[in-house]
């Protein structure tokens, strides 16, 4: 049989596939179907709106303009041909936390609906949709109505079988043009017994942890096809892999080809639990992944109330020592121009139990990581995403996004201005030097670069650089969470 896949990109707590990243799920479906013998082609949301709606016709963006970036991403395949051969369409479509996304915007039930009713084949709806997706923060999730597609499947595989797919699937970079960062799975689900209120994935999975030789397998198999960059992001926690430290050290080994190699999310307590035992996780970070690496740590809130209300899986105190600890090991600056290995911090609005009092607590702990001279790579900010099952959805639903939203503005500027935009000077002083920024889109006659790799800073150029070009970045200028360059 012969099979589409439409990726509309996903993000989730633990997993990440919009790009520049492709995301773990149409990998594993297209090893999948190919070990069933099937034929597979991929192509991208942005290729089918390309066809769509813009009539195939890509327009370069005026000194005026913005680049598009709604069909940024497309693979330069035969669009329509491939559709009129296609028997089952796999969309794949979902997500949980809604990002800003410099050079896409991932596909909604709402848009697809209409963007394939006349494509005559059988539909299937797969990834993180099925548990319903939304992407604006703050909202109820939207649920997949049956009617729009033939199936609803969530092609859940064991990890023996994704030993297997996951290879077969690499292929899939072979029709993406430019670079992608390959999001790599070491386990599933959450090592706490009762998790986050608001969280999905342990809905999804209970803890299971990928074979280090499986993980190691699938990244040369990457490297043989010539890909370069690579995130360790689809885990709840990295620290918690069995033997962390001797799977990166050993993926430097057998994979020398890798350009970029990050980590995801981490939990704080583990950080801790790891010092206590001489650190062999942090130093292995330090030692092994590439410079600018971040470890995302699920914080959510300072607020007692809301950590306690919530079952979150740090406290402020945990939390601020595990971000003193990084701070102790990462903060030399690497050879890409950012420090090593630094923490980051996610803010969760809208949490059970949230007041005023959340957010003076929220100040008070950034401003103490501030006063004492510390570094943080990044502060993200977003209102919750209500989903079914979760405990949230169940005891309270949105009534503290509605209560509090009020403020959110304010809150959230007050921590841009008096906490991030001093934290990013003190990261990346004007006069540093960013190495290999790539650029990618245009806004008006400014450029925007980012290096390639996990959570990179947006820098502007003020003027008009060919794109998909890498070049050395002089910090010239900072405003609130981005940079201000020139090449050099
Ligand atoms: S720590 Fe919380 S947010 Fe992270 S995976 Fe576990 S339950 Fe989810």
């Amino acid at each position: 049989m012969r099979y589409t896949i439409l990726d509309c990109y996903t993000d989730e707590p633990a997993g990440l596939g919009v790009p520049p990243y492709i995301g773990t799920y149409p990998r594993y479906i297209t090893g999948y179907l190919l070990q069933q013998g099937h034929e597979v082609d991929y192509i991208t949301i942005d290729d089918l709106r390309l066809l769509k709606k813009y009539n195939n016709i890509k327009k370069e963006p005026t000194e005026k303009e913005k680049t598009n970036i709604r069909i940024y991403n497309t693979t330069g395949k035969p669009i329509q041909k491939i559709l009129d051969k296609t028997e089952n369409l796999i969309i794949i479509l979902g997500v949980h936390v809604p990002g800003k996304y410099l050079s896409a915007i991932p596909g909604t039930l709402r848009e697809i609906t209409p963007l394939i009713k006349d494509i005559n084949c059988k539909k299937i709806l797969s990834g993180p949709a099925i548990y319903g997706t939304q992407l604006e923060g703050g909202k109820f999730f939207e649920k997949a109505k049956e009617d729009m597609f033939n199936k609803i499947e969530n092609f859940k595989f064991s990890y023996d079988e994704i030993a297997e797919y996951a290879i077969r699937g690499a292929d899939i970079v072979k029709n993406i043009p430019g670079h992608r960062i390959i999001e790599i799975e070491t386990s599933r689900g959450c090592s706490r017994k009762s998790g986050c209120s608001f969280c999905t994935e342990i809905l999804k999975s209970r803890l299971q942890f990928r074979k280090q030789e499986d993980i190691i397998k699938e990244i040369k198999k990457f490297t043989d096809l010539g890909m370069k960059y690579f995130r360790l992001g689809k885990q709840s926690c990295f620290y918690a892999y069995p033997g962390a430290a001797k799977l990166l050290k050993d993926i430097r080994k057998e994979c020398p080809n890798i350009k970029i190699l990050h980590i995801d999310n981490v939990n704080p307590a583990n950080v801790i639990k790891d010092e206590k035992d001489g650190a062999p996780i942090t130093r292995a970070i330090v030692q092994y992944c590439s410079p600018g690496n971040v470890a995302a740590f699920g914080a959510e809130s300072f607020d007692p109330v809301v950590c306690k209300e919530n079952n979150l899986n740090s406290d402020a105190e945990t939390t601020y020592n595990a971000i003193r600890i990084l701070n102790k090991y990462g903060s030399e600056i690497g050879s890409s121009g950012l420090p090593k290995f630094l923490p980051g911090i996610n803010i969760l609005f809208g949490l059970k139990g949230e007041s005023k009092k959340t957010h003076e607590e929220n100040m008070h702990w950034l401003k103490k990581i501030l006063d004492n001279n510390m570094l943080v790579r990044r502060i993200n900010i977003r209102q919750v995403s209500i989903f079914e099952g979760t405990r949230l959805y169940e005891e309270c639903g949105n009534k503290f996004l509605k209560k509090n939203r009020k403020y959110y503005w304010k809150w959230r500027n007050q921590i841009r201005q008096e906490i991030d935009y001093p934290l990013l000077k003190r990261l990346v002083p004007e006069g540093a030097i960013l190495k290999d920024a790539q650029s990618e889109i245009y806004d008006g006659k400014t450029t925007f670069l980012r290096q390639i790799g996990t959570y990179p800073l947006i820098i502007g150029v003020k003027k008009r650089l060919p794109l998909n070009k890498f070049y050395n970045i002089k910090v010239t200028g900072h405003m609130l969470r981005s940079i201000i360059g020139e090449e050099i």
